[in-house]
């Protein structure tokens, strides 16, 4: 199984590329043969200044050239930044053609203004937006989270930009049902542990092609991760789907 696992991020801190090797030696051994490297996206905060943004950028932009038969990146923005900087830093990632997206976490809720102008750069750029999301029955932080409500606000809102929900597992029955009628959107199935029923569900709602592999590793292990996916009680096509096949598409991703 080649598998491509679709939520990661590297440490700020990794100068001298131990953890990065460390990680790549794991992922490997878990038979992942990409990963996408979303940036260290929670080092300066909530609410990263444009230097801050850059120096997030400029870690993934290095990883990804230093391993570039490995790694793809996605392009970590702060809504709250003027259209025109978020433009010159999508710009500065998308150089390198293993960029493949854009990173929002939680400077704001999904249905905040702000967000509308990452949606149109996405929308231009013709390029994938992946956020956070997590239930707020559980996080009680509603300026800064976004629920799954608030994420097929925004699909209904940009139909023709694509959109990947991080975390089905805090999403869980109620974040499927409420992206479910969406077809621009897909979920990630990092962070959490693994809950039974939960990708069954995920796979009976939405199909097997909406569902991307995440683990969200290094705070995650991949192996507890990768067991949400092997232990399902689903079809080896949906697996097979899910742990590779679907982000390729998606992404555009060609190399074996
Ligand atoms: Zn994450």
């Amino acid at each position: 199984m080649n598998i491509i696992d679709i939520h990661v991020h590297p440490e700020l801190e990794d100068q001298d590329y131990s953890l990065t090797e460390k990680m790549i030696g794991l992922a490997k051994r878990y038979g992942v043969k990409h990963i996408c490297l979303l940036g260290d996206v929670l080092h300066f905060g909530y609410d990263p200044s444009e230097e801050q943004i850059r120096k997030i950028n400029d870690q993934t932009i290095e990883l990804v050239e230093k391993w570039s038969d490995f790694f793809f990146g996605f392009c970590f923005l702060n809504p709250k930044h003027p259209e025109e900087f978020m433009q010159q830093e999508a710009g500065r990632c998308f150089k390198n053609k293993n960029f493949k997206g854009i990173k929002l976490e939680v400077a704001v809720n999904a249905r905040n203004k702000h967000v509308e102008k990452v949606m149109r750069i996405a929308r231009n750029m013709n390029i994938v937006v992946l956020l956070h999301s997590w239930s707020t029955e559980i996080i009680d932080n509603r300026e800064h989270q976004s629920d799954p409500e608030d994420i097929a606000y925004l699909a209904s809102h940009f139909p023709d930009v694509k959109i990947i929900m991080a975390h089905v597992t805090s999403a869980r029955e109620r974040g499927v049902l409420a992206i479910k009628p969406f077809s621009n959107v897909w979920v990630d199935t990092s962070g959490g542990q693994p809950i039974a029923g939960t990708i069954e569900y995920a796979v009976e709602k939405l199909g097997s092609e909406r569902i991307l592999f995440g683990s969200d590793a290094p705070g995650r292990d991949f192996s507890a991760q990768l067991g949400k996916i092997y232990g399902s009680n689903i079809s080896e096509y949906a697996k097979r789907s899910i742990l590779g096949e679907n982000a390729r598409k998606l992404l555009g991703i060609t190399d074996g």
